[in-house]
């Protein structure tokens, strides 16, 4: 199994792996960079997987399915160009030899969903659209900040070595927030020269380490002492406010809205 990253837009990711001349791809905003990698290395599109419906995720989805004729899956409760195969989160699927689950991670969208491949050969690999990034989450545009810490708790239960695939190269704007809600994490600051040195290579700093982001990504650090003193102190919560963790959340997520 090969997994790629190809490039697209400004900042986007579209998400491809393949197996045996046979191809999936992620979230396909545009068809051309697709069309490209697939005639280049002689794939065949088995599959579309859709994690929520903004138009940088599926803009290339019927032109793929047309020249394809690539089955499409996505969320069965957001707007997916049709025909549809619901991704539901209590059914899991088969693709090219792999065992697909579907989670549920509503916030960015009210319907957005996660792809997790639980047994791929070099270790998990996870799809996860807007709502994770490396050092980052997702903007809260359809969801409740309880919804998008109850997603992003749920992604972080995940095995440590899994290998997050997220459809934006946001990593350094990210980091430099982070080191602004936590300057003294030895682990933030070495990651952050590691990205700054692949980006300076023009190289992905994707897929992220799902344990590496346990210790450096602010949203997934909500609960920890530093983050939480960071937080109010930025913010001005009360001390009943800042032990309430969606309160807490929520006062992290708009502090970043408004960092530049
Ligand atoms: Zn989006
Ligand atoms: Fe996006």
């Amino acid at each position: 199994m090969k997994l790629v990253a190809i490039p697209a837009f400004s900042d986007n990711y579209f998400w491809l792996w393949h197996q045996d001349g046979h191809a999936v791809v992620v979230d396909p905003g545009d068809a051309q960079p697709v069309r490209e990698i697939l005639s280049r290395e002689g794939l065949h599109l088995a599959a579309i997987l859709v994690t929520h419906h903004h138009a940088d995720h599926i803009g290339g989805v019927d032109e793929l399915r047309v020249a394809t004729g690539a089955k499409v899956y996505g969320p069965a409760t957001e707007n997916i160009p049709e025909p549809l195969i619901p991704a539901l989160p209590d059914v899991p699927f088969q693709l090219l030899g792999q065992t697909v689950q579907v989670i549920d991670v509503p916030g960015h969208t009210a319907g957005h969903i996660a792809y997790f491949l639980p047994d791929a050969p070099q270790g998990p690999v996870l799809f996860c659209g807007d709502t994770l990034f490396s050092g980052g989450c997702g903007r809260i545009f359809e969801g409740t900040p309880a919804q998008m810490l109850g997603s992003l708790d749920t992604l972080a239960a995940l095995p440590a070595n899994t290998r997050v695939c997220c459809a934006h190269e946001y990593t350094l704007s990210n980091l430099k927030f982070a080191l602004a809600v936590e300057p003294n994490n030895p682990d933030l600051q070495n990651y952050n020269a590691h990205c700054k040195s692949l980006r300076a290579q023009n190289l992905p700093t994707l897929p992220a380490d799902l344990g590496n982001e346990l210790k450096i990504n602010p949203f997934l650090r909500s609960r920890t002492p530093t983050v939480r003193q960071s937080v109010a102190e930025h913010s001005g919560l009360s001390v009943e406010l800042q032990n309430d963790d969606i309160t807490l959340f929520a006062a992290l997520r708009e502090w970043k809205n408004n960092f530049r």
